[in-house]
């Protein structure tokens, strides 16, 4: 097993005591990266998307982490799932992005939002990976004001009819179905959520975003709606529920990215102090220059204020998952998400910051771990909601609702 996720999870287990189904979920975890970590390299420095991460993380079962064992899944609670994120956050955002969204936003919000007719059509399909889920809220014109969205729907007899384009979507290209958020055509203020199935006549992608900084190993596209019909049966969580729909999404999906990069630090502090063990300058090596000191004691402290705030914010969501209805606890849910993301993904950028300076010009290669995570961690800043977002709502939780930025 990794060191560091052994350690996260010795450490864990003086507060929580796991049990053995719980231990074999993370094992499974820890072999699902193993297998993927070669693949993942390759693909990453080829710059495309890697084929395997469906079939890689479903022979493990780990696809299906907090789904119920009656879609196939495993069951598991908050904490268990973010530390599986965190073990495949280690290889980097890519396939992280990849799970992310097929688990923490598609599988979860159909368990959560479906009907039972859905669920049956979907979700055992998901947890297996033999259906790819994409998540089409972001528009060229509608980014962190999602309720801004220009894509509408229209009611044509039984039908509904969507025209629109979606962009920065992960999984776009490659998805099976891509839940589709749209307004009403004759209502700006009402949004709905639609399951779309992408062979529908008229959904295409139009552009794929190849130019990415990093995550190369992740799908990224642009899919457009021209004419897309979808039966009643298509929508997804009720007419007018979408940007509730929506941001129970982003809920799960900031969480997701939070863990990752709890894994992009401990992913940095493996790769630095490997490193700084062997590489000799100055006639020693440089972990024992008291520079190289600081900056791998600097990643260790950033792991140890990353992790416990997104521990904290999966247990909980374990405790509301049991009383859904406390509104006090969804509330608090959302600052602790937001919390634990905004200061995860800064200090996961920070962290690949200094492992590239530990490695001097090899990190400014993304053939070191240290220039893929640099070149990955930044978009954890980025979407799921900005470092912004997350400010405004971190402020929203410690003045109170007459001070929201957003109402
Ligand atoms: C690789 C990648 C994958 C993605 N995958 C998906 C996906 O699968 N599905 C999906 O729907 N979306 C996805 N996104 C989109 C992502 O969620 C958005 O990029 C993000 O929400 C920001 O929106 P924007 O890019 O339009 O930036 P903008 O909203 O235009 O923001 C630009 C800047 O203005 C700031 N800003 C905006 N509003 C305010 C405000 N009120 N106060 C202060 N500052 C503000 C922002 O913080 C930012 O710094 C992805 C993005 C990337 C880069």
């Amino acid at each position: 097993m990794e060191k560091l996720f052994e350690k996260s999870i010795n450490d864990l287990s003086k507060l929580y005591e796991f049990s053995k189904e719980e231990l074999k979920v993370l094992d499974d975890a820890d072999k699902a990266a193993d297998e993927l970590s070669e693949s993942e390299f390759e693909h990453y420095i080829k710059r495309e998307v890697n084929p395997d991460h469906a079939k890689v993380l479903s022979k493990y079962n780990v696809l299906g982490v907090p789904i119920s064992e009656k879609y196939g899944g495993r069951g598991c609670n908050p904490l268990i799932s973010v530390l599986v994120k965190e073990r495949l956050g280690q290889l980097g955002m890519g396939l992280s992005s990849f799970v992310n969204v097929q688990m923490f936003l598609g599988e979860m919000m159909l368990e959560r939002w479906g009907t039972e007719e859905q669920k049956n059509k979907y979700l055992a399909d998901a947890v297996h990976g033999k259906k790819i889920i994409a998540y089409g809220l972001t528009e060229p014109e509608a980014g962190s004001d999602p309720s801004s969205m220009q894509t509408t729907y229209e009611k044509k007899g039984s039908k509904y009819v969507l025209n629109g384009s979606k962009y920065l979507i992960t999984n776009g290209s490659i998805a099976d179905i891509i839940i589709i958020f749209a307004r009403a055509k004759d209502n700006p203020k009402e949004h709905s959520a639609f399951i779309v199935d992408t062979k529908s006549p008229g959904f295409s992608i139009s552009m794929r975003m190849e130019e990415k900084i990093g995550i190369f190993t992740s799908d990224t596209a642009m899919p457009e709606l021209e004419n897309v019909e979808v039966g009643e049966d298509a929508v997804f969580g009720g007419i007018g529920m979408g940007m509730h729909v929506a941001y129970s999404g982003l809920m799960n999906g900031r969480t997701g990215v939070a863990s990752a990069s709890v894994g992009v630090i401990d992913a940095c502090l493996n790769a630095v102090v490997e490193r700084a063990q062997e590489r000799v300058q100055h006639g020693k090596e440089i972990g024992k220059h008291q520079l190289i000191q600081n900056h791998i004691a600097e990643i260790r402290q950033n792991l140890e204020m990353a992790r416990w705030p997104v521990y904290f914010a999966a247990i909980r969501k374990a405790d509301y998952e049991k009383d859904p209805t406390n509104k006090d606890l969804i509330e608090e849910l959302d600052f602790r998400i937001s919390l634990a993301k905004k200061i995860a993904s800064r200090l996961a950028f920070e962290s690949a910051d200094r492992a590239v300076q530990v490695f001097g010009g090899f990190g400014y290669s993304i053939l070191s771990p240290a220039g893929r995570l640099f070149c990955d961690s930044r978009v954890a800043r980025i979407y799921e909601g900005t470092d912004e977002i997350q400010t405004l709502k971190i402020a929203e939780g410690v003045l109170g609702k007459d001070f929201a930025a957003f109402k």
